[in-house]
């Protein structure tokens, strides 16, 4: 009989094993280990309906600079392994309740909850700065644009995304390696 109960003992942990790691390959991005955008419109979702009743909400798009010739130069392997380190400094440079995600490709957003558009603007560029200090990264001169945008009334992910977006060019247009905000 303890045999049996064993067993059963050992199937049960092996199925709430495999269930929490296909939650974790359903909800996380295989390069970085972020959200993938999936479970990040979700969690997004929760925080617009915070906004829609008062509660402050920003948002940072961000992409890194000339990421193609990256790849060309280093290869990319080596360009994978600077998308994982970013992803990691930027998963590290935020609070908790701050969530990053990997939009595709060489694209991030970071949402940030509770905080206003001049309080985005500081952390946006902690991140950019961040980058330049990383003692990994800047062995590769990577630098980073950022577009920043805050909920306003009836706005959705898409409008949101939308601006930040908008920023994010802008900040190209500028000279790449700067903030700016729509
Ligand atoms: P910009 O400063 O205007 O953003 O220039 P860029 O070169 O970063 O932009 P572009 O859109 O021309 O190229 C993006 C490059 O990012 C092309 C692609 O090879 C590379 N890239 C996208 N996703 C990945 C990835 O997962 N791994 C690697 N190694 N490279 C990627
Ligand atoms: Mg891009
Ligand atoms: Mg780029």
């Amino acid at each position: 009989m303890k045999k049996e109960v064993n067993q059963l003992k050992f199937f049960l942990d092996k199925i709430h094993l495999d269930a929490s790691r296909l939650y974790y390959i359903a909800t996380h991005d295989e390069k970085t280990g972020l959200y993938n955008h999936a479970s990040f419109k979700e969690i997004f979702s929760l925080e617009l309906d915070k906004a829609k009743r008062g509660k402050p909400l920003s948002l940072i798009m961000i992409d890194i600079d000339f990421f193609k010739k990256i790849n060309d130069t280093y290869g990319h392997i080596q360009a994978d392994k600077i998308l994982l380190k970013l992803a990691q400094l930027l998963q590290n440079q935020v609070r908790k309740y701050d969530i990053v995600t990997r939009f595709g490709g060489e694209e991030f957003f970071v949402m940030l909850p509770n905080t206003k558009l001049k309080k985005a603007r500081d952390i946006a560029e902690r991140l950019r700065k961040s980058v330049l200090t990383n003692n990994y990264l800047r062995k590769y001169k990577v630098t980073i644009s950022l577009g920043i945008t805050e909920y306003k009334e009836k706005d959705s992910l898409e409008k949101m995304s939308k601006r930040a977006d908008t920023a994010l060019y802008a900040a190209k247009k500028d000279g790449r390696n700067c903030v700016k905000i729509k």
